[in-house]
């Protein structure tokens, strides 16, 4: 059965209508989930019982069950979820200043990618998630955040797996996410990070207008090749043909994801590829100094190499930031993540 969770406004409505049901009952069953956090129908009070029959009979509301959970000392959050056949995810909840609270999450069991920097990338793909699986990850953590008086502000696409390999799916949870009459959330809270899925790159034309991240990760082939083997297929010439074409709003910029790896990633030669691929007024430069994990075989640079980068880019004109490292405490950084619960508890 499918989840009522992967169903958008309209698609709720037009099964309503088709079954002879009141289309606009769709608008309060979506006040109840997304802005009351209420997935009981027993609780629909101005929902009809036929309404509510029909919508159980007939989709699934069975939501990720939360079988671990762990705050670190910043405040991150970290949550292991079971899906309905016993596989594992994890998101994390990551606050920020002036309440901003940005809720990161997996699209897949695993991933097919196999980044050699990525804990995730180690375990291979185990299935893709279902939109509505995508959606009540964010619901259930949603749920938890409520009983603390707290909200979701933002996403990020950043959790395990590759959204883009995951294409309809994410596209259809992210609809969901903006509803108007749901969560609301406006495009600019949004943000996908894709390793460089070329085709569906191309495609982005067809997906709401996110912020989109690239993990560039190496300006040269040869050192991207090496961490990420999807430069085989798509190399960077490809790659950057595929980014000119993603439509851009005015002033808006795409984000690269560059992680600094000592003595891989991280000198001058590094720096000029950068400058030689980025164009400073539609590029933002995200450094993230690597996270190690166990039997990880990279290194993180030194403080003194990770400013030294960062200031050879500003000083180029560049917009460049450097990730604070959250959550490493309870494995809960970029990269770390690989739902296991021997992982998740260590
Ligand atoms: N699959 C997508 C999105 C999930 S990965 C992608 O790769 O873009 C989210 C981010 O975490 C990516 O930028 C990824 O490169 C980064 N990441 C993975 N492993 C990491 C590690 N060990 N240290 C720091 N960042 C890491
Ligand atoms: Fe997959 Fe992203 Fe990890 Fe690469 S970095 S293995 S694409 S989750």
């Amino acid at each position: 059965m499918s989840s009522l969770y992967g169903l958008t406004l309209a698609q709720m409505r037009s099964s309503l209508k088709e079954a002879g049901l009141a289309p606009y009952a769709s608008d309060q069953v979506y006040d109840w989930i997304y802005r009351k956090l209420e997935t009981n129908p027993d609780n629909w009070s101005n929902v009809s019982n036929k309404v509510k029959n029909f919508l159980t009979e007939n989709f699934s509301l069975e939501l990720p069950k939360i079988v671990w959970k762990g705050e670190s000392r910043d405040g991150t959050l970290k949550f292991l979820l079971q899906l309905y056949d016993g596989q594992t995810v994890e998101t994390v909840v990551i606050p920020a200043v002036s309440n901003r609270l940005t809720q990161c999450l997996s699209t897949q069991v695993g991933c097919a990618i196999g980044c050699t920097f990525c804990h995730t990338g180690t375990m291979g793909l185990k299935r893709h998630m279902s939109d509505g699986e995508i959606v009540g990850q964010l619901i259930v953590v949603a749920q938890f955040l409520k009983e603390r008086e707290q909200k979701l502000t933002n996403i990020v696409y950043m959790g395990q797996g590759e959204p883009l390999h995951n294409y309809e799916p994410v596209k259809r949870a992210t609809k969901v996410f903006m509803e108007d009459k749901g969560l609301n959330l406006s495009q600019r809270k949004i943000t996908l990070s894709t390793s460089g899925l070329v085709p569906q790159i191309e495609k982005l034309f067809d997906f709401p207008p996110v912020n989109i991240a690239i993990s560039l990760h190496a300006a040269h082939d040869n050192i991207r090749s090496e961490l990420m083997p999807i430069n085989k297929a798509y190399d960077l010439k490809r790659l950057f043909e595929a980014i000119k074409k993603i439509p851009l709003k005015a002033r808006r910029r795409i984000t690269y994801e560059y992680i600094l790896i000592k003595d891989l990633n991280d000198g001058e030669d590094d720096i000029k590829g950068l400058m030689n691929l980025l164009d400073k007024d539609k590029s933002k430069v995200n450094l993230i100094p690597f996270n190690e994990y166990p039997e990880s075989k990279f290194k993180k640079p030194s403080e003194e190499k990770i400013k030294w980068f960062q200031k050879s880019l500003l000083d180029n004109g560049y917009t460049c930031t450097v990730r604070i490292t959250k959550g490493d405490d309870i494995l809960a950084a970029c990269g770390q993540l690989k739902s296991k619960l021997d992982t998740a508890t260590s």
